[in-house]
């Protein structure tokens, strides 16, 4: 080991959050790096005393100069090691995902899967990939054969289109890795139908993060009149209406989104004259529906990412405090607003501070009654709590 070429000597003491399976090695913690590692090489990491830790990949672009690909200096990162990883990182999901619940699972999920910088989603036969950081982009050809020989799909679409490869000094990648481009690709989730656009949606296509919470809120919608806010595609949506929701409206700034939409409502075999559709800025239309006294006994808050980073979420708190204020308002005595966060900046005691203030200026009393978070298939590994990034109440006025 002692003639590895290529190595990252950490700074005395700085071994501490490698050893408590914490992946990510800040540039600050770093005292040197000796053999002349390329972006995305495996480095071994070695504390200040000379000891070997495990095998990190090099970024040099980045803040987090490092990240752990393992705890084992004996274990070489090659082919073998990223078949063994997808291969656990699928296994789990069987655990988690009931079979018949979906076809559209996230199959790796980056840091939680002890696969820094990589996503895996599976939309039925088609699997779309985000490689994020430099480490993940170097192995990039052994991670697609990887995939494709333990999943056996056909169609492999790189959606590399993401901000923090910027952070990585990586240029945004799209594109087919193996087979032909798709067509939207149809997926069934708690027996609903929806198709996804895997090339141009946003994401991979589909916030299949949230689907255990559209089940619990398109329960909750029984007989209520609702507003869904941010709908992209109308997950929310269809199953509210599924749920035989009185009516739906849903918002979005997204034609296209909208569209596909008025399409599932087709699709799943649900009545079109329930579903109201607007295209618009929600912070604008919620004004508009306050000053017309429009009122609703259900409001969905699903917004973008206001936060990615902590550095944001004080801007962010703002916009998040002005949307649930005027949900609030639009709310009739009994209804029950469902409002979420998928801010990394916001943690789940600052988002809920944030609602309860949109409640007292709203002048409404109101309840939690149920809190909620992302899929089980977007694991959050106990080392490395940044994982959890989505957060929702279900809050009952
Ligand atoms: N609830 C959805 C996912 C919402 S993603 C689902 O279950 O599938 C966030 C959505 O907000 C995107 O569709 C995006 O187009 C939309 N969006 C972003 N900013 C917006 C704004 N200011 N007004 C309206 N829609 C916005």
């Amino acid at each position: 080991m002692k003639n590895s070429k290529k190595t990252l000597i950490l700074k005395p003491g700085r071994d501490r959050s490698v050893l408590g399976r914490h992946p990510w090695i800040f540039s600050g913690a770093v005292d040197r790096v000796e053999g002349h590692p390329e972006s995305g090489e495996s480095v071994l990491v070695r504390d200040a005393s000379g000891l070997a830790l495990g095998w990190a990949a090099f970024s040099p672009a980045s803040s987090i100069r490092a990240r752990m690909w393992n705890l084992n200096p004996a274990e070489t990162v090659d082919k073998d090691y990223f078949e063994n990883r997808i291969r656990q990182a699928i296994e789990r999901r069987r655990a988690v995902v009931p079979p018949g619940e979906t076809d559209a699972v996230r199959l790796v999920h980056a840091e939680s899967d002890g696969l820094p910088g990589l996503v895996v989603d599976r939309y039925a036969d088609v699997l779309v990939v985000q490689i994020l950081t430099a480490g993940a982009e170097f192995w990039r050809e052994i991670i697609t054969d990887s995939l494709a020989k333990l999943t056996g799909t056909q169609v492999i679409v790189e959606r590399s289109d993401v901000d923090v490869r910027q952070l990585e000094g990586l240029a945004a990648r799209t594109g087919v890795l193996r087979g032909q481009t798709p067509g939207p690709v149809e997926i069934q989730e708690n027996g609903l139908r929806f198709q996804v656009d895997v090339v141009n949606g946003q994401k991979t296509g589909f916030y299949i993060d949230q689907r255990r919470n559209r089940q619990r809120v398109g329960a909750l919608a029984a007989g209520r009149k609702v507003l869904n806010c941010f709908c992209y595609t109308g997950g929310f949506s269809v199953y509210a209406l599924a749920h035989e929701a009185k009516s739906v409206v849903s918002v979005d700034s997204s034609g296209e989104a909208l569209a596909m939409g008025r399409r599932h409502v087709a699709l799943n075999g649900l009545l079109p004259e329930k579903a109201e559709w607007i295209e618009g800025d929600v912070f604008k239309v919620l004004r508009t529906m306050r000053d017309e006294g429009r009122s609703f006994d259900m409001v969905i808050l699903d917004p973008p990412k206001f936060a990615p980073t902590a550095a944001q979420a004080e801007r962010a708190a703002h916009g998040y405090k002005d949307i649930n204020l005027l949900g609030f308002k639009l709310l009739r005595p009994g209804g029950i607003l469902a409002t979420f966060s998928c801010s990394g900046g916001i943690s789940a005691e600052l988002f809920q501070k944030i609602v309860a203030g949109a409640a007292l200026d709203a002048g409404v009393d109101a309840r939690i009654v149920q809190t909620l978070t992302q899929g089980a298939d977007h694991p959050v590994a106990l080392s490395f709590p940044e994982g959890a990034y989505l957060k929702g109440l279900i809050v009952q006025v």
